[in-house]
């Protein structure tokens, strides 16, 4: 049903994210609340964009933070989308000459024009800002032009936090090596189990300025389709993040990136295997789990080819529909973003 402006009383959105997951759902979003197509929100609605930062790494001296810039570049329209993470018409000679240097590590891929990206980065961090402050400079670039005060990305902590990986290595005494978790993904493909992730630093970490004020002053709180546990897993351990969701007077939505058993693309299977989760669509919404009983949701998505676990949501305590959850293009994207508000608003 269509809402009429008075009816429109959701303002601002937030949205816990990972990379290219969260960053394509932020897209459709977006295009939903400018082509008017999301009920209930307002025309000049504001999103905030929580995004995951456990992925971050030094490498070759530069700090460089997947997630954050794989929405910045997504939303500011500089991402290459055949890739998914990184600059459009990219080039590489920097890597190439690294490699012929011999210099490791030669896996992971940094780009020519990324390269600015992270020595603009590096630069702030040294002379003293932090990480919310640097990608709020960054964010001038790629977002204010198009979006203006529309849109804000804020780190989920200004703290170093590393996801590491314990794989097996029948090599080492112990039988076992803990890689950084992008050696995990980019070298070893994650084609060997993760027996155990170690999130270090989380523990010790502290919510970015404006994060929490981002949740509990939010209309609407949405979980897009990421990475259940490397992604907004490691956003919710921030210490005082969890509660703040659990906490807002918004509601708060899921949508599940797991569809028919398996994630769309990434390595959500992967991750939800070391921490126990079956890889299915209703399992990642009741490890979420409602917050009427102790979780963080008020409703969850499954894909319809999923609509036979609808149930085992709702008896978890939560509102559960099954929608197409595949983000083919905006529209599609935008009409997931609308049914996860439908959810809530009957
Ligand atoms: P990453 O940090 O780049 O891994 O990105 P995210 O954590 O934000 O998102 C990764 C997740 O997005 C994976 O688990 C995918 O299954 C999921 N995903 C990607 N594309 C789609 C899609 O079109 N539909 C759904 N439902 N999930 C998707
Ligand atoms: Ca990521």
């Amino acid at each position: 049903m269509p809402t009429t402006p008075a009816e429109a009383d959701i303002r601002q959105i937030t949205v816990l994210s990972g990379g290219m997951g969260g960053a394509r759902f932020c897209q459709g979003l977006l295009h939903g609340i400018r082509t008017g197509s999301l009920p209930g929100v307002a025309a000049g609605a504001t999103v905030t964009v929580v995004a995951n930062t456990a992925d971050d790494l030094w490498v070759h001296g530069l700090k460089v933070c997947p997630d954050l810039d794989t929405v910045m570049y997504t939303l500011g329209d500089g991402i290459d989308p055949g890739r998914g993470w990184g600059r459009r018409e990219e080039t590489w000679s920097v890597k190439t000459e690294l490699a012929e240097y011999g210099v490791e590590p030669t896996w992971f891929g940094l780009g020519d024009r990324d390269i600015a990206t992270h020595l603009v980065r590096t630069q702030m961090l040294e002379a003293g800002y932090p990480l919310s402050a640097v990608t709020e400079a960054l964010c001038r670039r790629w977002l204010s032009p198009t979006h203006g005060d529309a849109l804000r990305l804020l780190p989920m902590t200004d703290d170093r936090v590393e996801t590491h990986v314990a794989i097996a290595d029948p090599q080492s005494a112990s039988g076992r090596r803990v890689v950084h978790f992008q050696e995990y993904w980019v070298r070893l493909r994650a084609e060997v189990p993760a027996e155990q992730l170690v999130f270090v630093g989380l523990d010790a970490a502290a919510p970015a300025p404006g994060v929490l004020d981002a949740i509990a002053g939010a209309d609407l709180v949405l979980l897009p389709p990421s990475n259940p546990v490397v992604s907004v897993g490691t956003i919710l351990g921030v210490p005082g993040l969890r509660q703040a969701v659990r906490a807002t007077a918004a509601p708060v939505v899921g949508l599940s990136p797991i569809v028919g058993g398996t994630h769309v693309r990434g390595m959500a299977q992967q991750m939800l295997d070391s921490i126990g989760v079956e890889v299915s669509a209703g399992a990642v919404g009741r490890h979420y789990g409602a917050r009427s009983g102790g979780g963080v949701l008020d409703g969850w998505l499954v894909d319809t080819v999923d609509a036979d676990q609808v149930p085992t949501v709702e008896a978890a305590g939560l509102a559960a529909r099954a929608v197409p959850l595949m983000m083919t293009d905006h529209d599609a994207t935008a009409a997931m973003a609308a049914a996860a508000i439908d959810l809530v608003r009957e």
